[in-house]
């Protein structure tokens, strides 16, 4: 597997990272055993939240005696300074480490989240600070929004920017890549599978090797997973001609109903929690049921309260059938919950 240098950051890491929402369900021994067989395999690069729980203490355990070999990437989803500064000591502390390589301000997918970021008193305030005194490296953004990540980047204010991309969600290699790279601006493609959606990890990494400045973050939960990520690495191929119309027709059968969690819809003002209600089948495939439970479950009390008035439709720029993919989720999560 290949080194890269992420963006004009200094940090050289390998051309696939790790993403850490798989191993939250996973017990602490075997969650440590995957990651440490992933960096047997060469990955250099592994990114977590503190929003994801326990996976920044089982990457604390399992990065701690080969910490100067890996780079550590995490986020923060507060969005004042206060927050945020707890936020980088909790990393801190659960990652077992005096440093952070990249901390990203988390999920800045509207104008407002970003505003008040940026804004004195918030968390870029603290991040800036921390990065002063050596707890942080790099300084980075993750968004679901390309509008909102083409602004954040005219800042100049960030070193890398953490965005979704694979072959069912592409549109970022059309501007805002092409403005990162022109920025140096390190690219994490977060979801590389499609946040579980996609099941051909052969057509998806085929797909991100055309793209070779994006650093995709799969999430990685059994060794096996890892085994054949890597060798689709050591052993690439390009896309064939089958290869292509197979894209083309996942696409196709996905594209109606493929929420790309861009976040336009929100707010509703019935407080529907819309992002969060489509992905429900996802998680499923990629969280413990408890996770689910906890996570899908809250947001799925919020479907009772849609009143049908089709804003979020008229505002979302794949033209989802929102409110019919609303309840379509609901009965699948009570089928699920009973089961
Ligand atoms: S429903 Fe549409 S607007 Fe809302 S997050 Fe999904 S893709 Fe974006
Ligand atoms: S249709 Fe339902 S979910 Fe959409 S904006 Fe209206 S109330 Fe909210």
């Amino acid at each position: 597997m290949k080194n890269i240098r992420l963006g004009a950051t200094a940090l050289e890491i390998s051309e696939i990272g790790f993403g850490g929402i798989p191993i939250i369900p996973l017990p602490q021994e075997e969650a440590v055993s995957v990651v440490r067989h992933c960096f047997d395999l060469g990955i250099t690069f592994f990114d977590t939240a503190n929003m994801y729980p326990t996976s920044e203490e089982k990457l604390g355990i399992a990065l701690k005696s080969i910490r100067n070999k890996v780079a550590i990437a995490t986020k923060s989803a507060q969005r004042d300074a206060k927050g945020a500064a707890e936020h980088i000591d909790l990393s801190l502390r659960q990652l077992q480490t005096d440093w952070i390589d990249v901390y990203q301000l988390h999920n800045v997918s509207n104008e407002d989240a970003l505003n008040r970021v940026l804004a004195p008193q918030g968390a870029y305030e603290a991040v800036s600070k921390a990065r002063d005194a050596g707890k942080i490296r790099f300084i980075g953004i993750s968004s679901h929004s390309i509008a909102t990540a083409m602004e954040a980047l005219k800042s100049g204010l960030f070193q890398t920017l953490q965005f979704p991309f694979n072959f069912i969600e592409s549109d970022p290699a059309d501007q805002l890549f092409p403005l990162a790279t022109k920025n140096k601006v390190g690219i994490i493609g977060m979801k590389p599978l499609g946040g579980g959606v996609l099941e051909r990890a052969d057509l998806c990494f085929r797909f991100l090797q055309r793209h070779p400045y994006v650093v995709p973050i799969p999430g990685i939960r059994a060794k096996k997973e890892a085994d054949e990520i890597i060798d689709l690495y050591r052993n690439p191929e390009p896309l064939s001609e089958a290869d292509l119309k197979d894209i083309e027709n996942i696409r196709s059968a996905l594209g109606e109903k493929f929420c790309h969690r861009c976040e336009y819809c929100m707010p509703c003002e019935q407080g529907v929690q819309i992002p969060s209600v489509l992905m429900f089948q996802a998680a499923a495939k990629r969280l413990s049921r408890e996770g689910v439970k906890g996570w899908i479950g809250k947001a799925m009390e919020s479907v009772g309260q849609c009143i049908e008035c089709g804003e979020c439709e008229q505002k979302c720029p794949y033209n989802l059938p929102i409110s019919d993919l609303l309840k379509e989720n609901l009965a699948l999560y009570n089928q699920y919950a009973r089961s």
